[in-house]
């Protein structure tokens, strides 16, 4: 069972499978040979306790990686608690020398708790990634299928606005896979007014 991994000098974290979206570029679809993502080791057979992956975590030399990512291979915040407490453990070991911390997320964490997690991710969380993916919410709703419908665009527009309050680095990412340069601008946009910037990443990336 893999719970980190390593990917270009950062040490990705592998928490949990589940997801409320099943978007039609996911990689769990296996459509991207040859990635990391691909790997059937990245389903979990269960998902690890939060001692499993403080232990994972320990054996590494933390200190050497550039980044520590909570990606998964299915929406981290699903498990914010764990990697609230986890982040508390490793930064109370390591102090300064901790490396910085980025949750990748598709920004549904208050609807998946259920409660506003933003205060909490203060002075824990360096960067969130935030998917954007499209530019309205019926465009979202056919690409990502949240189980939520349309709502669950807002809820992560709105997400990214109040994570920004409480965390250093809030990006928004597209994946440059059938978007035309009109799209990309408008996307552009919508982060400019939410007050985060616009990364357009390939297919395969981080
Ligand atoms: S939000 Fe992420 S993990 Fe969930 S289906 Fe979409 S790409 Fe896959």
């Amino acid at each position: 069972m893999t719970i980190t991994y390593e990917y270009e000098g950062a040490l990705y974290v592998n928490l949990t499978n589940k997801c409320n979206c099943n978007c039609e570029f996911c990689l769990r679809h296996g459509k991207a040979q040859g990635s990391i993502y691909t790997e059937d080791s990245l389903w979990l057979e269960r998902e690890p306790t939060r001692q499993e992956a403080l232990d994972s975590f320990l054996s590494r030399d933390i200190p050497a990686y550039r980044e520590i990512v909570f990606c998964g291979y299915g929406e981290p915040t699903y498990r914010i608690d764990d990697i609230l407490w986890l982040v508390d453990q490793l930064k109370e070991k390591f102090g300064e020398k901790l490396p910085p911390v980025r949750i990748n997320t598709n920004g549904h964490a208050n609807l998946i708790q259920g409660r506003d997690v933003c205060p909490d991710l203060k002075g824990r969380i360096d960067t969130l990634s935030i998917s954007l993916n499209a530019i309205t919410a019926a465009e979202y709703v056919a690409l990502c299928h949240p189980i939520q419908g349309e709502a669950a665009y807002q809820a992560m527009l709105d997400f990214a606005k109040e994570a920004k309050e409480y965390v250093p680095h809030v990006v928004m990412t597209i994946v440059d896979k059938d978007k035309t340069a009109e799209e990309i601008e408008t996307c552009k946009q919508i982060a400019s007014e939410l007050g985060v910037k616009l990364r357009v990443r390939s297919f395969i990336d981080s």
